[in-house]
């Protein structure tokens, strides 16, 4: 038995035979040809651009049905590699000037192209390399007479494992009936982990080499919400996930019966659970889990799936798009959040030392005035389908709220002049992620129609605990007395100022937390899509008097370990089942 730790990307868990993705190298026959042999390698040459640009073109428009156009552009750098004549033509002139085999001569210009990609200091052109990978290999796959793509034919319910899969195989997952997936490379916000999140596929990644350590038709546990694989598992460990496997899809279908059943508690307080999410397909996942609205679009995915900077249009088809399948519930498209672990093209070239206390979100559009009023004009435009709101990140003062008014108001002016239609009273509200607007909250609420706490920064930024560093992460709690306290003085604070206040942090969605932050007198929360069924079960099991008790309680305790272990006894005592 082996065990093996890696970073939990989609949760559930799942028991199944492997089946191994080698990292299949194509064998090249021969090196060289007969000068009277490159006219028939140029022709064999075309046919494998044009099958695969074929094939790229159709795997884009799968994927733009299945998953959204937004998912299917990972595409649109294969479709121009392969539809321009560049590559085509510097292979072409390596097989008649050095009489190279097709397939030799692609080889050669792609590796040069791979590691020129890999010595460039922009982190997402470094990531080229594996688009570059993925092309060499289609393009070699139908030089040398392969069949159809690797992964069509994988047969049953397995779990698949890879080193790493491209973007065109992640897109095929779509169309297997893979049980789960574990990969030694990737993380959290990879092209796979995303798909495979979306598609409900349990996966593990970042596991450094289960591609060596499992063999084919070897039995593996995978916990994708532990983020743990289990190769080999002796009949303890099979006898003990056994039984984990069916508590899972117990609660799984325990939970879908309760989509349409109303968030409230015992005596009878009704609560607001939104939907945090990234791309416009996700708001038809909020609707089947039982989401009243979107109450965090981050937008600034729509910058990082291309090189280009979206336009208008883009960015209006994308917020057009989650407000029509939302019909009238709320959607609160919150302005681009760029920098600290979001870069763009153009930002990546110049790191920052400190990047979460640097040129990032607001202060990021307050300094790129263009391309945050090319948003906040498509915001407008897409007002007046449906309950739009928009919601200023990371504000940290009254200035910065007030020139992001303003540059709200130089937008309208934009529209007025060619008779666009918009919203002018479109509410607008900020996100409270820094102790500075925590403390400032009173004054700035004087301004905002609505408040969201995003606890993932005010966190951070409380306990001056980088979110993303895995050498500090014991010491990044929810739990801390010092967020409480933080926590529970905006929720009072916006309660007597009667401003709307929800959370949408990732502590939202965690069951351990829904008794304290109803009894701190929060009413609307935010979270994953996933998470809402969860949270809803717990809501549904308690009565506010209670919850108001843990609360009181909680605040009493000197430290985090206290505040977590109290949570969760009072959690599993109400809902045994979720934790
Ligand atoms: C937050 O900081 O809590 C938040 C919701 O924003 P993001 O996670 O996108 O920084
Ligand atoms: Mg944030």
């Amino acid at each position: 038995m082996e065990i093996k730790q890696g970073i939990g990307v989609s949760p559930g868990v799942v028991i199944a035979n492997a089946v191994v993705l080698d990292a299949e190298e194509y064998r090249i026959q021969h090196k060289y040809v007969s000068a009277d042999e490159t006219a028939g390698e140029l022709q064999r040459l075309t046919r494998g651009f044009e099958a695969s640009l074929t094939e790229v073109d159709m795997l884009r428009d799968t994927m733009a049905r299945q998953l959204g156009r937004d998912i299917a552009a990972i595409f649109d750098f294969h479709h121009n590699i392969l539809s321009q004549n560049r590559l085509r033509d510097e292979i072409s002139a390596l097989i008649t000037t050095n009489n190279y085999s097709a397939a030799y001569a692609t080889r050669d210009i792609c590796h040069g192209y791979q590691q020129r990609f890999l010595q460039m200091e922009d982190l997402l052109l470094r990531e080229r390399v594996r688009d570059i990978r993925d092309i060499e290999r289609r393009l070699l796959r139908h030089l040398s007479g392969h069949g159809g793509e690797d992964l069509y034919e994988l047969a049953g319910s397995k779990i698949l494992i890879a080193h790493d899969l491209t973007p065109s195989q992640s897109a095929h997952l779509a169309q297997t009936r893979v049980a789960g997936v574990a990969m030694d490379a990737g993380g959290l916000t990879s092209h796979t982990a995303i798909v495979v999140r979306s598609m409900g596929i349990p996966a593990v990644m970042g596991l450094n080499n289960i591609s060596q350590v499992a063999l084919e038709d070897d039995t593996v546990i995978l916990d994708g919400t532990k983020g743990l694989v289990i190769v080999r598992p002796n009949e303890d460990m099979l006898a003990e996930y056994r039984v984990e496997e069916k508590r899972m899809q117990d609660l799984a279908s325990d939970l879908i019966t309760l989509r349409d059943k109303p968030a409230v508690t015992q005596d009878g307080v009704e609560v607001t659970l939104l939907s945090n999410i990234e791309f416009p397909y996700e708001s038809k996942t909020s609707l089947d889990k039982g989401a009243q609205g979107i109450g965090l679009y981050r937008t600034e995915f729509l910058y990082l799936r291309s090189e280009e900077e979206p336009t208008e249009d883009e960015h209006y088809q994308a917020y057009h798009a989650v407000i029509k399948s939302m019909g009238d519930k709320p959607v609160t498209i919150r302005t681009l959040d760029l920098g600290a672990d979001k870069y763009t093209k153009s930002q990546s070239r110049e790191p920052e030392r400190n990047p979460f206390l640097g040129l990032r979100s607001i202060r990021y559009c307050l300094q790129n005035l263009e391309p945050f009023k090319v948003q906040l004009r498509a915001i407008l435009r897409a007002s007046v389908e449906g309950d739009v709101r928009i919601m200023f990140p990371l504000i940290s003062g009254l200035m910065e709220l007030r020139q992001a008014k303003m540059a709200l108001g130089d937008a309208m002016e934009d529209l007025e002049e060619k008779d666009i239609p918009f919203r002018r009273d479109i509410p607008i509200g900020i996100m409270v992620e820094t102790p500075a607007a925590a403390l400032q909250i009173r004054e700035l609420m004087r301004e905002v129609s609505f408040v969201s706490i995003g606890t993932n920064d005010l966190i951070q930024y409380t306990l001056a605990v980088d979110r993303g560093n895995e050498r500090v992460a014991p010491l990044y709690t929810a739990s801390h007395p010092s967020v409480l306290r933080t926590l529970r003085d905006i929720i009072r604070k916006a309660d007597h100022a009667k401003v709307p206040c929800s959370l949408c942090g990732e502590m939202a969605g965690e069951p351990m937390y829904t008794l304290l932050l109803l009894g701190l007198g929060l009413r609307i929360f935010s979270m994953a899509p996933s998470d809402v069924p969860e949270i809803k079960k717990v809501i549904r099991v308690t009565t506010i008097s209670q919850a108001v008790r843990v609360a009181g309680r909680v605040l009493r305790f000197d430290t985090d370990r206290q505040v977590s272990n109290y949570l969760r006894d009072q959690t599993r005592k109400i809902s045994p089942e979720l934790l």
